[in-house]
């Protein structure tokens, strides 16, 4: 059985189910994945360009991770990068300049970004235990390597799916 919730990400479900009176022990024990999606605009294809990001969007960014953690991401992620794209400053992401096709908007379409929660042993305690949202969030990106909703979007956006821009509205909460 597949049901919606409107939370902030996959790890805030299992304690607003807990709000909604529903046993500890039965979340662990009827839930199997929680996956959390927000959709961006896809960038329009016909007018696509590579541009490096602007003062705005670097500082941006850079208060949500640093450029380490997205390079590692981006690696992970099987991303080739050019040997200057050592830094926020550096890296090359993609917007549309705006067409005809697109209205100038230089979107088209959209996407989602998604991230993935599995409830396996160890979380199924944590749940049991009424661990806190910040609680499940932190072992599932520590131990369970879950790739957030944000960072699903930084690695759409260094592939031209979508913009820096729209991956922080779309995760802003
Ligand atoms: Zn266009």
């Amino acid at each position: 059985m597949l049901s919606t919730l409107h939370t902030n990400d996959a790890p805030t479900t299992i304690p607003r189910l807990a709000d909604m009176d529903i046993p500890a022990f039965l979340i662990a024990f009827t839930a199997n994945i929680i996956v959390a999606q927000r959709l961006v605009r896809k960038i329009c294809a016909y007018c696509k360009q590579e541009y490096p990001l602007d003062k705005s969007a670097t500082a941006e960014l850079s208060r949500l991770l640093d450029a380490k953690k997205l390079l590692t991401l981006y690696g992970a992620a099987g991303i080739k990068l050019e040997p200057g794209e050592k830094s926020l400053e550096t890296l090359r992401f993609f917007r549309g300049a705006g067409c005809s096709r697109c209205k100038s908007s230089g979107y088209k379409g959209r996407v989602g970004i998604y991230e993935v929660l599995e409830i396996d042993k160890e979380l199924t305690a944590l749940i049991n235990s009424r661990a806190s949202a910040d609680e499940i969030k932190k072992y599932a990106e520590e131990k369970q390597g879950m790739i957030t909703m944000f960072q699903d979007g930084l690695v759409k956006a260094k592939q031209g799916v979508t913009t820096i821009e729209e991956v922080l509205r779309a995760t802003r909460d």
